[in-house]
């Protein structure tokens, strides 16, 4: 009989650990309360699939996740990939702000062995619980021969993300989680797992975790925005603002000056788009409303915010040389 493969289980918090005393409210619930190893005894189909190793990494609510947590996934990820025989690494995880931290790791985590990310929408205690199968579902895909050299991934609701395009996209659904522009890589069904694609964009090299994280916010372009907020963070000394632009990277009169004050003074300026979904198009010439600001491509503010602050850290010149910074986001 042939060994099953060894996967590890680093657990973070989040709603697949949470619990509530009424199970019939999906909604009232405390995040990241239930252990790793109650999380993984509830599940006892997982035995016939893998030898489980649990790490409590962290047990937070996600919208509090931290530089200094990322650093810790990330140093733990980089353990337990070279350990003898380790086929998978799954991390259990919080949905708010999960295509964050699937964006660092797939920026920072670059191997041959899987690194899976999987959550939940209601807590494991409510009536329909989605943790306890997409646990089994992400163990099954870190597992298995084919998720090697495929990025970091996202398992849930049946369905295979790449990391890099995964983004929560409804409060409460179970079916949150999509990949707008590309679609799953693949999906899951009992113990069939099937990959449709190889994703996207998969970096050639890791990105160093910054020592210290450059400052880098998100500021929304809307009707007649004020200049106030970009003039603050300028003066407070961020290194980067990402645009949530309307539209295809749209951003107001207003706010355009603003902007490009703070970029004559030295900091990143991103357009992203704040629609949910498609490419910010780089316009053949430079546009004030739209082009004269690096495009995020099809990245949304909160992984281009990722992409930005690790692309600083690594080299703080680009936030003085858009043309390097667009091909930074290009390639990535
Ligand atoms: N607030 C929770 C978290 O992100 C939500 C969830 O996991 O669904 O940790």
């Amino acid at each position: 009989m042939s060994l099953l493969p060894r996967v590890v289980v680093l657990a973070t918090g989040g709603t697949i650990a949470g619990s509530s005393s009424n199970p019939a409210s999906s909604a009232k619930y405390q995040a990241a309360t239930v252990p790793v190893t109650a999380l993984l005894d509830a599940v006892p189909a997982l035995a016939a699939v893998a030898r489980i190793e649990a790490e409590q990494v962290a047990q937070i609510d996600s919208k509090d996740m931290s530089f200094a947590l990322w650093s810790r996934l990330v140093e733990r990820v980089a353990f337990w990939s070279v350990q003898p025989d380790v086929a998978g690494i799954v991390i259990t995880h919080g949905t708010d702000t999960l295509e964050e931290t699937a964006m660092l790791l797939h920026l920072a985590c670059v191997g041959t062995v899987p690194v899976v990310l999987t959550a939940a929408m209601r807590p494991s205690t409510s009536l329909s619980a989605d943790g306890p199968l997409n646990l089994l579902d992400a163990v099954r895909v870190a597992g298995h021969a084919d998720a090697a050299g495929k990025g970091v991934l996202l398992v849930i609701n049946q369905e295979i993300h790449a990391g890099r395009d995964a983004v929560k996209g409804h409060t409460a659904a179970v079916n949150a989680f999509a990949s707008p522009l590309a679609g799953p890589v693949g999906y899951v069904q009992d113990d069939l797992v099937r990959f449709a694609r190889i994703p996207q964009g998969l970096p050639a090299q890791a990105l160093p975790l910054p020592s210290v994280w450059p400052q880098v916010e998100i500021v929304t372009s809307y009707a007649e925005p004020g200049r106030v907020v970009v003039d603050a963070l300028a003066r407070a000394g961020v290194s980067g603002l990402v645009v949530a632009a309307a539209g295809n990277g749209s951003i107001h009169q207003s706010l355009t000056e603003a902007l490009a004050d703070a970029a004559a003074a030295g900091v990143a300026v991103v357009r992203s788009s704040r629609t949910g979904a498609g490419h910010v198009a780089i316009p053949a010439l430079p546009r004030p409303s739209s082009g004269i600001f690096v495009s995020a491509g099809d990245l949304n503010p909160y992984k281009a915010r990722v992409l930005l602050m690790l692309a600083l850290a690594a080299t703080p010149a680009l936030a003085r040389d858009p043309a390097a910074l667009q091909a930074v986001f290009a390639g990535n």
